[in-house]
């Protein structure tokens, strides 16, 4: 029975990774995510086999929150909207950080219960030292990715707005980071129980006090720093428990979501320990609409449409309006048109424009859009100072010139595509909305800029009528 465990396992984590290699394109990550499902199920099943689990006496509370649970997120990953996915992302990845935590507290418990017959023992006398170490540093980390991704979800949600809690937030934050570290390390052999709930409820507070700060710009960095901590948290608890399969999908979606996590600090020239611990990301410092120079005028689209017929190339940066309308088909016809009027035209993506990572790249795919049409930031930022016309649709904190120009701006230092040197600037928006930063735009009141009000697909399908009767 262990030999089919284990090579249930093995199969189990190949398919994890292999799924995992496939997910990097998005012409085979459906297919990917379908392997890691089947190996996911798999995993589940045959847990069910574990002679451990003998004497188990709730498998009907086991199948039942199983079926709640998956039930639930099946559900939800069926209706979700397109907009709404980071925060289902965030919500989910917080229950997996949650999970881990509580199996560290149900072994932590358990083993003060044990140690409180032994009197002078302590956790580590218990569970060993190693699987003690092994079971704090989870328990911190699973806890912590909990309360931070419940928070990180109620911002994406716009339930949560604030930016600190109490004064002195970052100093505060430091604090309990250094209390939380000194408890972890009292765990170690403890036989007081108040000490690991207290542990527990400050690690809980430490998640929500360093995620509450996190604004704007670095929200993706958290975002994924939580995936890779949740990853690193389910493989720690799968040491403690003994089980492979833990150890390998933990240690799997940990790397996956470090290197991540690194890649998108490094596309918002951030630090990690910037994001979690710096002030950035808040709204102090930013411009209002009237400190800013120049007037935004509007144009019609008509107008628009008759200056792109005759440009020599459009680039065309989308952002989360984009995917707000659901824009995409029409403005790859819109795109094609162009091409038909000897337009050349590109696709700008910014590494974090809309709500999640690959967002544009995921709905340029699903209309259609011909891979070698779609720039990276560093691809086509040179293009913009002889691009006739920049058409920004949805797009706005990643277009933001103050990031490069203004210090006292609070995206300044973050990388942004450089649609303001464009000749001619047109900006597709409804109205006089923010970023997800709630930072002014200087673009939008540019010499070179004009402003195209409306829903993005109905200004788009505007623009093809026009297009077409030129
Ligand atoms: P922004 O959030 O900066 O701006 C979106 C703009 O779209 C708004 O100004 C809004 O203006 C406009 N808009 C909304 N709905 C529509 C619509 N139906 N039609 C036309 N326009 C619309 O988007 P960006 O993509 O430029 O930037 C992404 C931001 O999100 C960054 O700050 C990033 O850090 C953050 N973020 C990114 C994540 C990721 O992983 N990619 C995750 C979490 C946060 P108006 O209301 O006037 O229409």
């Amino acid at each position: 029975m262990v030999i089919l465990i284990q090579a249930s396992y093995f199969l189990a984590a190949v398919l994890f990774i292999l799924g995992l290699k496939q997910m990097s394109s998005p012409v085979t990550a459906r297919r990917g995510i379908l392997w890691s499902g089947v190996g996911m199920v798999l995993a589940t099943l045959v847990t069910f086999l574990d002679p451990s689990l003998h004497g188990v006496s709730n498998y009907l509370l086991m199948v039942v929150a199983i079926i709640l649970g998956g039930g639930y997120a099946w559900q939800k990953g069926r209706t979700v909207a397109m907009v709404d996915m980071p925060q289902m992302i965030a919500l989910f990845n917080g229950m997996g950080g949650g999970a881990a935590g509580a199996i560290a507290a149900v072994e932590l418990f358990g083993a003060i219960n044990q140690s409180q017959a032994i009197p002078g023992a302590g956790v580590s006398l218990v569970l060993s030292s190693d699987v003690a170490i092994v079971a704090i540093v989870g328990a911190f980390i699973g806890t912590l990715s909990f309360s931070g991704s419940l928070v990180a979800w109620a911002k994406l949600d716009g339930r949560f707005r604030r930016t600190s809690l109490v004064p002195q937030q970052h100093w505060v934050n430091l604090g309990l980071l250094v209390l939380v570290i000194y408890l972890g390390v009292k765990l170690f052999d403890t036989d007081s129980t108040l000490l690991v709930l207290l542990f527990f409820l400050l690690v809980l507070l430490l998640g929500v006090f360093v995620t509450t700060p996190v604004g704007g710009a670095d929200m993706p960095v958290a975002i994924s720093l939580f995936n890779a901590l949740t990853g690193l948290a389910v493989g720690l608890e799968g040491y403690v428990l003994d089980n492979a399969a833990m150890i390998i999908a933990g240690t799997v979606v940990g790397s996956a979501g470090t290197l991540l996590t690194q890649l998108m600090a490094k596309a918002m020239n951030r630090s990690v320990w910037n994001v979690l611990f710096g002030g950035f990301g808040q709204s102090g410092g930013a411009k209002e609409a009237s400190e800013i120079e120049g007037s935004m005028k509007e144009i019609q689209s008509q107008d628009a449409a008759i200056m792109m017929a005759y440009a020599s190339q459009v680039v065309i940066v989308p952002g989360y309006g984009m995917a707000v309308a659901q824009a995409q088909h029409k403005v790859w016809e819109l795109a094609e048109l162009l091409e038909e009027n000897n337009v050349k035209v590109k696709f700008a993506i910014h590494p974090v424009a809309g709500r999640m990572p690959g967002h544009m790249n995921v709905l340029l795919a699903e209309a259609g859009v011909p891979y070698d049409k779609i720039f990276d930031m560093d691809e086509i930022n040179p293009d913009f100072p002889t691009t006739t016309v920049a058409l920004v649709i949805g797009a706005n904190d990643v277009v933001n010139p103050d990031a490069r120009n203004d210090k006292s701006s609070p995206l300044y230092g973050m990388p942004v595509l450089d649609a303001a040197k464009a000749e001619n600037v047109i900006v597709i928006k409804r109205g006089a909305g923010t970023g997800f930063s709630g930072v002014e735009n200087a673009l939008f009141y540019q010499d070179n800029t004009q402003m195209l009000y409306g829903d993005g697909q109905q200004v788009a399908g505007e623009l093809i009528q026009h297009l077409k009767k030129l």
